[in-house]
């Protein structure tokens, strides 16, 4: 099955009591035991598991084509139950330019005695040089967050694969749409569902989707089903609404930011544009080998610092201001003061979420922006 039809149909059933074709949604905690003592439906406490979540994880790792899917109640909380597996003594790499929020959650685990490390792994040697006897995982997030590098997963998985290590790749920004990241070896991905594939701005979510069912995969969902980081019903139900239009977005939002970094590309008061559609951009070759379009989001410096970056935010009419990516209404956001004291984002760059406006009346909220 192609992604557009997978989007539609995986986790979704017929509903077997009433025929209704939207799933409903179990709000319930709990679930009858049989006399027998049995649970013959599969489901005893919601927590464990849920009709809701169970679709959710069903089309998690359909989208992805996983053995195995777990949801979350936030991508953090995905990202932190992969880090829960670990055990004291373990060392984990990441890439130098990932999403702000997996830094400072990597960090939290010094204590517990897992240490981390940064590569930057746009150049794989950098990353061979950080591996140690110890390394357990290797943490790639391409597009990266907020500076747009492409990694290449492919010779990152073969170099981590002569290890024992096993690489996961944050696919948040690219969606199993543009990117397939278990065709280069990668062997588990996460998810922020808070984003595209909620797609609306509207539920948190996090899935960790494994290729295969290992030993790692099962300590995961020790760790979901006891510490209890699930969604709702309702937020798996909101999530897998928004997955069966996940493909016609994404094409749309990265169509849209192509011509929106081309624009900028040219302004005259920008300095540098940081998007993989642009040919000049040094990802550029491997991004149109290991990616189907370039995605929604585009980083750009406005020429000056960051008063001059504040001031273009400013004056913004239909972006709104907000942190975020990812739904239906495009965002602009000055990145190093959400990243705070320990960013090294450029203090004159701005983040754009591209939505599902009209390109030309984007372009023309940017231009009048960004007069004097
Ligand atoms: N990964 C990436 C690439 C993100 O952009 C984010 C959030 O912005 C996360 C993970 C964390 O997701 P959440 O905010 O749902 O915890």
């Amino acid at each position: 099955m192609r992604i557009e039809t997978i989007s539609v149909h995986a986790g979704r059933t017929v509903d077997s009591a009433t025929g209704a074709v939207t799933p409903p949604i179990h709000l319930t905690t709990t679930f009858e035991r049989e006399a027998d003592g049995e649970y013959p439906k599969g489901y005893n406490y919601s927590r464990n598991n849920n009709p809701n979540r169970d679709s959710l994880e069903k089309c998690l790792a359909a989208l992805e084509g996983g053995e195995t899917a777990a949801a979350f109640s936030s991508g953090s909380a995905a990202a932190m139950s992969i880090f829960q597996s670990l055990t004291p003594g373990d060392h984990v790499i990441l890439s130098d330019d990932i999403y702000h929020g997996t830094r400072k959650l990597i960090k939290q685990f010094d204590k517990w005695g897992i240490k981390s490390d940064f590569a930057d792994m746009t150049n794989v040697s950098k990353l061979k040089s950080a591996v140690k006897k110890n390394t357990k995982i290797v943490w790639v997030e391409t597009p990266s967050n907020p500076l747009l590098k492409i990694i290449d997963l492919k010779k990152v998985s073969d170099l981590v694969h002569q290890t024992s290590a096993v690489v996961v790749c944050d696919n948040t920004w690219a969606t199993p749409v543009l990117q397939s990241p278990f065709e280069f070896g990668v062997d588990m991905i996460l998810h922020a569902t808070t984003k595209y594939i909620g797609g609306h701005s509207d539920v948190l979510g996090g899935g960790v989707i494994s290729k295969i069912n290992n030993e790692i995969f099962q300590r995961i969902i020790e760790i979901q089903k006891t510490g209890g980081a699930v969604p709702s019903p309702f937020e798996c139900w909101l999530t897998l609404r928004g997955v069966q239009t996940l493909p016609v977005r994404i094409r749309a939002q990265s169509e849209s930011a192509m011509q929106i970094a081309e624009f900028l590309n040219k302004h005259k008061s920008v300095s540098k544009v940081y998007y993989p559609g642009l040919p000049k951009h040094p990802g550029h070759p491997l991004a149109s080998m290991q990616m189907t379009l370039y995605g929604g989001m585009i980083s750009f410096e406005v020429k000056g610092g960051k008063k001059e970056a504040m001031k273009t935010a400013s004056k913004v009419k239909l972006f709104t201001r907000a942190t975020s990516l990812g739904g239906p209404e495009s965002l602009i956001e000055h990145r190093a003061s959400v990243e705070g004291d320990d960013t090294k984002t450029p203090q004159n760059l701005l983040r754009l979420s591209i939505g599902l406006e009209h390109p030309d009346d984007l372009i023309n909220d940017l231009e009048q922006a960004l007069s004097n």
